[in-house]
């Protein structure tokens, strides 16, 4: 911190601010800056940080902070919504992310490198039905079913190639509510231990796609900051192997 004998509050306030830009300005030239989520994907990308040599000084569960330093002076964390991750990276303001292979699909990767499955946050995009609700049936009779969903791109894409009709609702959320609630007949959701399917009631009957996190890296800051980052990336790398 720059401090002038002699200097008012508010010069001293100016000065302050001019160093806080110019030292943002350097990190984003020099630095290296990760776009995680919290939950998941913070708490299994953590040992691959690890792996890498980088730990962040605080936890987004408990700390506020959206910046969270590490022990690396060059590399921070920000804390983001899982959708907007590739949004980060896309344009800049991140240089490397993590993201679910869901979100990349349903809202499009485009303009971003993903060099790596991590194998983690792995789960299943499926169609799950109230049991007892002959699904089957319903398709052969040509029936319109509504489905509620996170994914409408996703759903619309396949419910389109297998010739079944649909409206699809869009949900930000419990997408287990809905069938039960009578708001659709059917859903499209991840599912990973199959736990809260069972709990509500509800069996997945239409497997889409398999789903993990991967790495997305900025193009160009992977050309401009590749001494600082394929080293990152090579390590991990090595600990997904592992
Ligand atoms: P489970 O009960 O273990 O099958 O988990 C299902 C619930 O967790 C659903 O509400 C899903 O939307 C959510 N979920 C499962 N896996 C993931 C994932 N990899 N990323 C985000 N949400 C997930």
């Amino acid at each position: 911190m720059i401090a002038l004998d002699g200097l008012s509050p508010r010069h001293q306030a100016l000065i302050n601010g001019i160093e806080s830009f110019l030292l943002l300005g350097k990190h984003v030239v020099d630095g290296i800056t990760i776009a995680l989520s919290k939950g998941r994907i913070f708490e299994e990308t953590l040992p691959l940080l690890t792996a890498a040599g980088i730990e962040p000084r605080e936890n987004p569960e408990t700390s506020r902070k959206l910046i969270i330093p590490t022990n690396r002076d060059d590399v921070r964390v920000v804390i983001v919504r899982a959708t907007d991750a590739p949004t980060y990276v896309q344009y800049g303001a991140a240089d490397v992310g993590v993201a679910g292979k869901d979100v990349l699909i349903e809202n499009g990767g485009d303009g971003l490198y993903q060099p790596l499955d991590l194998k983690i946050a792995q789960c299943r995009m499926m169609v799950a039905v109230p049991a007892g609700f002959d699904y089957g049936h319903a398709v052969r009779q040509g029936a319109r079913l509504r489905v509620a969903t996170k994914y409408i791109n996703i759903a619309r894409e396949h419910f389109a190639a297998k010739g079944v009709h649909v409206d699809l609702i869009k949900l930000y959320g419990s997408m287990e509510l809905a069938p039960l609630a009578g708001l659709a007949d059917a859903i499209v959701d991840l599912v990973s231990t199959g736990g809260t399917l069972k709990a509500n009631r509800l069996v997945a009957i239409e497997h889409i796609v398999d789903i993990s996190a991967r790495l997305i890296v900025n193009q160009a800051a992977l050309k401009l900051k590749r001494e600082k980052l394929a080293p990152i990336m090579d390590a991990i790398a090595r600990a997904v192997g592992r």
